[in-house]
């Protein structure tokens, strides 16, 4: 049975106060892995800090080492007891050009130093009213595949995140987040990935009201949660969600 997972994604925000305060806040939830991804510059900050979460980076170099700068690597965050790097969320997709390509090795790099990947895919708004999602995401998953092999996407997780309900308080409903991560399981299983094994996160305005249900789903393995990440007793409420969910299926 695949254990929940809640992983927060502050994006570019805190501080080293405002920082502490979450942090201090936070408590592992029984029953469900929790992580927190939180900007380079406080890996050690929130490492020190954190007891049962684990910690996790938003991006991480394809490269191993040398003349890459602004770069980096795995190796390096993994020093700080990084867990999880997130690789190929849609703002680095949007805004920074990352290709598919370069997302799997991403992940590969990530995977190479004990850091398990967690592979964001999701269509954008237009792209589901052209009725494209899932060959959206299968095009997302196939390159990773063919970087990472059938063993490699079996360690890793996956986020699917509509681009559209991201940071947008509009979350995809139930029957559209069922369907579409019935959609990549079924995916993996056909191309001879361990598909049981795989979690599948789901991210876009999860909240503390609507986690319970989304994360009650079969396919549905916990979430990647942005904006609700910063306020600690929000996040731990999805958390506790995620807990109880996973407290019903054992
Ligand atoms: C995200 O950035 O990965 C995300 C899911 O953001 P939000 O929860 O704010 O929609």
């Amino acid at each position: 049975m695949r254990k929940k997972l809640v992983a927060g994604n502050w994006k570019m925000n805190g501080g080293l106060a405002s920082n502490r305060e979450l942090l201090c806040a936070l408590a592992p939830v029984a029953g469900v892995d929790v992580a927190v991804c939180v900007p380079y510059p406080y890996l050690a900050q929130a490492s020190e800090a954190l007891d049962g979460i684990a910690l996790g980076v938003q991006d991480v170099s394809e490269f191993t080492a040398g003349p890459y700068t602004g770069e980096v690597s795995a190796a390096m965050v993994a020093e700080f007891g990084c867990g999880y790097a997130i690789v190929g969320h849609s703002e680095r997709r949007a805004l920074f050009r990352e290709d598919e390509a370069q997302i799997g090795r991403k992940a590969e790099a990530a995977l190479a130093h004990g850091v398990v990947p967690i592979v964001c895919i999701g269509e954008t708004l237009a792209e589901r009213e052209a009725g494209e999602v899932v060959p959206v995401v299968e095009r997302q998953l196939a390159p990773v595949l063919e970087v990472l092999g059938r063993e490699g996407l079996a360690k890793a997780v996956l986020a699917y995140e509509p681009v559209w309900a991201i940071g947008t308080g509009r979350s995809a409903t139930v029957a559209q987040v069922a369907e579409t991560h019935g959609a990549i399981r079924a995916w993996l299983a056909n191309h001879g990935v361990a598909a049981e094994r795989v979690k599948i996160l789901y991210g876009g305005s999860v909240k503390a009201d609507n986690a319970r249900e989304l994360f009650a789903l079969d396919d549905v393995d916990g979430g990647l949660i942005g904006g609700a990440s910063l306020v600690a007793d929000e996040f731990l409420a999805i958390c506790r969600a995620a807990a109880v969910v996973q407290s019903c299926i054992q």
